[in-house]
């Protein structure tokens, strides 16, 4: 007979009152395999802890989106938001799946290009372009969006320094009624700075004008917020046709759409209040659709969803190091997954899960990273089954922005891994080492 599994007893102050709607159940099941691999075979085989990634997830989630929209739409183009995750293998499943390329910087721009992305099929976005990226990005008929006037003023001067013509569009920003405003990117449309230099551009007729941009923001939890944008770009469109008998090619809406990971402070988990894409498609293409834009020039719908592609697709996997009851009778989990290897985590409420099998009973603990820093915890409250050392655990939806904007703090950044469609493992970032950080470190002469 096996011998049963001993699970510590857990200690629960009785609540007097009524449950709240969302307060009956705790229990939910542990996440034992992703994609059918099992999670302590990756832990044992690439270490913990671990990012993987579901190329199913990307693709299916993909498919998704581009179904939402261009059942809805005649002429719909993804291109992929670098910054949102630049692992070369993630960028490449998204190509494959026929998306674009949309980078904020130069370092971006080079990773595309080195991805295989034509040129022509990069977006060139971001309040910093130096000469020398622009040059790049003018030489390869990359779209460019001018986010101010100074970088206008630079365009017009290498158009006539390397006789070419850039392919521009204005990026606009505007008040589209949801807060914050992001204002500081782009021209605003309602002060007229938009029009204004749309009009400057095709005037000046140095470059051509293709299209229309705006990123609202991110996260946004209300479709109608995109029909708003659409609506004040739709104007500009119209008011370029008419002023200067031009029809652009495109009305690039950007990335923002929410995922299904709960904010901080949020009533209700992410999962009831995240819209579809279906939903935001329906908001952007009916206001397309039902503008007075002829026809035969409807302009192609350029997408830059970054979060709502990737977030679901990504795991990361960890152990616990050690637990500690707190002086105030809380219980408390050290592990070793530092907020440096999630910083989203700042943000959100990330659902944490055993891999292990578990009792009904759970306790409210508080998961500690690795770091030696008061800053680095996972979760401040969180109802959990008690785990011991050793046992592992997965924090879901991470896929957006943790392998940007991680940093390297005390360890080594671990390994990635990417689970094919055919449950095959790959290794796509591999784990730092000593030797990561000593090329790029220079002993002066009189040190050594
Ligand atoms: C970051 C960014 C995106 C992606 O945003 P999400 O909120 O992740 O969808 C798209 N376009 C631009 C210009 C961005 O800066």
């Amino acid at each position: 007979m096996e011998k049963k599994k001993f699970e510590r007893p857990v200690i629960k102050k009785v609540q007097i009152g009524m449950p709240s709607k969302f307060g009956l159940k705790s229990e939910y099941a542990p996440i034992k395999e992703i994609d059918g691999v099992p999670v302590k075979d990756l832990i044992q085989q690439y270490g913990s802890p671990l990012y993987v990634f579901s190329e199913k997830t990307i693709r299916e989630t993909y498919a998704e989106a581009y179904k939402a929209f261009s059942t809805r739409y005649p002429k719909v183009q993804f291109a992929w938001s670098y910054k949102t995750n630049y692992l070369n293998a993630i960028c490449k499943v998204f190509h494959r799946e026929g998306s674009w390329a949309e980078v904020v910087s130069g370092f971006e721009y080079e990773k595309a290009l080195k991805n295989g992305v034509p040129g022509n099929q990069i977006i060139f976005n971001g309040p910093y372009k130096t000469k020398e990226d622009l040059v790049t990005a003018i030489k390869n008929h990359s779209y460019i969006h001018i986010d101010h006037y100074d970088e206008y003023y630079m365009l017009i001067d290498i158009a006539e320094e390397l006789q070419l013509r850039p392919q521009v569009a204005v990026r606009v920003n505007m008040d589209t009624g949801i807060y914050p405003q992001w204002s500081r990117f782009g021209f605003n449309y309602e002060n007229g700075e938009a029009w204004d230099i749309v009009q400057r551009i095709l005037i000046s007729n140095k470059m051509d004008l293709v299209g229309l941009h705006c990123h609202i923001g991110t996260y946004i939890m209300v479709p109608w917020a995109y029909s708003t944008a659409m609506n004040k770009l739709i104007d500009l469109f119209l008011g370029i046709e008419k002023k200067f008998n031009k029809h652009l090619q495109y009305i690039d809406i950007g990335g923002g759409f929410a995922s299904k990971n709960t904010l901080k402070g949020a009533y209700l988990p992410g999962t009831d209040t995240c819209p579809t894409f279906d939903q935001y498609a329906d908001s952007i293409t009916s206001t397309l659709i039902n503008s007075s834009i002829n026809i035969e020039h409807l302009p192609t719908l350029i997408l830059e969803t970054g979060r709502g592609l990737i977030d679901d697709a990504g795991y990361l996997l960890g152990t616990v190091h050690a637990t500690k009851r707190l002086p105030d009778g809380k219980n408390s989990y050290i592990t070793d997954i530092g907020v440096n290897l999630l910083f989203t985590s700042f943000w959100y409420d990330y659902k944490i899960t055993p891999a292990q099998e578990f009792g009904p009973y759970t306790e409210e603990s508080v998961v500690y990273g690795p770091l030696c820093m008061n800053i680095d915890v996972l979760r401040e409250y969180v109802q959990l089954p008690p785990m011991k050392k050793g046992d592992h655990f997965v924090i879901s939806r991470i896929g957006a922005y943790n392998n940007t904007q991680w940093m390297q703090f005390i360890m080594y950044r671990p390994n990635v891994v990417l689970i094919d469609t055919d449950k095959k493992t790959h290794i796509i970032r591999k784990k730092e080492n000593y030797e990561t950080f000593a090329i790029q470190e220079q002993i002066p002469e009189h040190l050594k």
